[in-house]
């Protein structure tokens, strides 16, 4: 069997460093923010070369506060795309501001800059572009419009831990990026967690307020906030991470360039401009046939996944958004046809000569 991703091989690759670092956390009884969480927020902005970095309970709340931050709320607009987990929609809707959606860039399945002027209009407050599977979306140009408009860009980072555009860390480019630390993520916790980067002092100490009830001070509730604070042991196990995390990234990539050398000629594959670091949360490729060859390879004990089947304009709970089938094509497309293959740091080339190989007994049977 190879799965889909090994969560255990990496915790048992750095048990030791692990379990000590929550246990200091248990015998410190600082389970709610804390030293851990702080130093944790100190390296994580170092990393994604920004001046702050806040530590939150999910991806989603970094979205939902960074949102708000920037001041977005009824009666805005925020322009976003349809091809994405549905955290990033559900965080606009929670703003109570109304999501415009437009389409992907076939090629690269991010957010088609060319499309996102005529999106916008006298109620757009924000751009929220996703960095989708790890690969940046293309920020010059979404940084370009945003500037000529006097719009904002929040970075939906969540898959994207230390990915690049052109030398640049996401989540330092727009005015704030959004991160996950949920388990699965390039970076995860042993548990949930999120975290907001951001270099204006004034998104930052609103995210901050926002995450503890709105308050700096105890029991005076400057803003209507929330309990969406990240707890010491997740600080503790990431700032563990933290040190590991570019050599998990450099495995990530190396696995990716091993399927690229042999599939890139037999699939479609996500193109990665020269000018990104892609840090690989997800290898997909494209098949008209996508369920079939799915299920060839589950019945040769390979676990893949769809990332995402449904694209979030076409989910039931989002209807009332007024966009049909057929509205963006594109992520209509790319919803029938990803297929995500195995990946993860500790990957090995064995098993990647698997999956490739079953893949070509599958494609060289339906040629036949
Ligand atoms: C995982 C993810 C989120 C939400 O993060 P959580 O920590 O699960 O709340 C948001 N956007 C994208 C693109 C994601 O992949």
């Amino acid at each position: 069997m190879i799965p889909f991703v090994d969560l255990r091989a990496q915790y048992l690759s750095i048990k030791p460093e692990v379990d000590a670092a929550v246990l200091k956390v248990l015998d410190s009884t600082q389970f709610v923010l804390g030293p851990e969480v702080k130093a944790f927020e100190e390296m994580f902005s170092a990393y994604c070369q920004t001046r702050e970095a806040i530590g939150v309970n999910t991806g989603t709340s970094a979205l939902h506060l960074a949102l708000l931050a920037i001041g977005v709320g009824p009666g805005d607009e925020v322009i976003t795309t349809p091809f994405t987990f549905i955290a990033t929609v559900s965080a606009i809707v929670y703003t109570g501001a109304r999501p415009v959606l437009v389409d992907i860039d076939p090629a690269t399945l991010t957010i088609d800059p060319a499309l996102i002027e005529a999106a916008i209009t006298s109620r757009t407050k924000a751009i929220l572009p996703v960095h989708l599977y790890g690969q940046p979306a293309e920020m010059d140009a979404i940084m370009d419009i945003a500037k000529r408009h006097g719009i904002a860009v929040i970075e939906d980072a969540a898959q994207a831990h230390g990915a690049e555009y052109r030398g640049r860390r996401v989540g330092s480019i727009g005015d704030a990026g959004c991160f996950s630390f949920y388990p699965g993520k390039n970076l995860g916790a042993y548990g949930e967690g999120g975290a907001v980067t951001t270099d204006a002092p004034e998104i930052a100490r609103k995210v901050r307020m926002l995450r503890d009830w709105g308050a700096e001070r105890k029991y005076l509730h400057e803003l209507k906030g929330f309990n969406f604070r990240l707890e010491g042991v997740q600080g503790a196990v990431l700032k563990v991470k933290m040190s590991h995390i570019e050599r998990w990234t450099e495995a990530r990539r190396g696995c990716a360039a091993y399927y690229d050398r042999r599939l890139a000629a037999l699939v479609r594959t996500q193109s990665v401009p020269a000018h990104v670091r892609h840090v690989y949360h997800i290898y997909a490729i494209r098949h008209p046939h996508r369920d079939a060859l799915q299920a060839a390879l589950q019945a040769k004990g390979i676990a893949t996944g769809i990332h995402y089947p449904v694209p979030v304009h076409l989910q039931p709970c989002f209807a009332d958004l007024g966009y049909g089938a057929g509205a963006f094509p594109h992520a209509e497309g790319a919803a029938k046809e990803v297929l995500s293959l195995p990946l993860y740091p500790e990957l090995e080339t064995s098993a990647q000569d698997v999956v490739m190989a079953a893949l070509e007994d599958w494609l060289a049977k339906r040629a036949a």
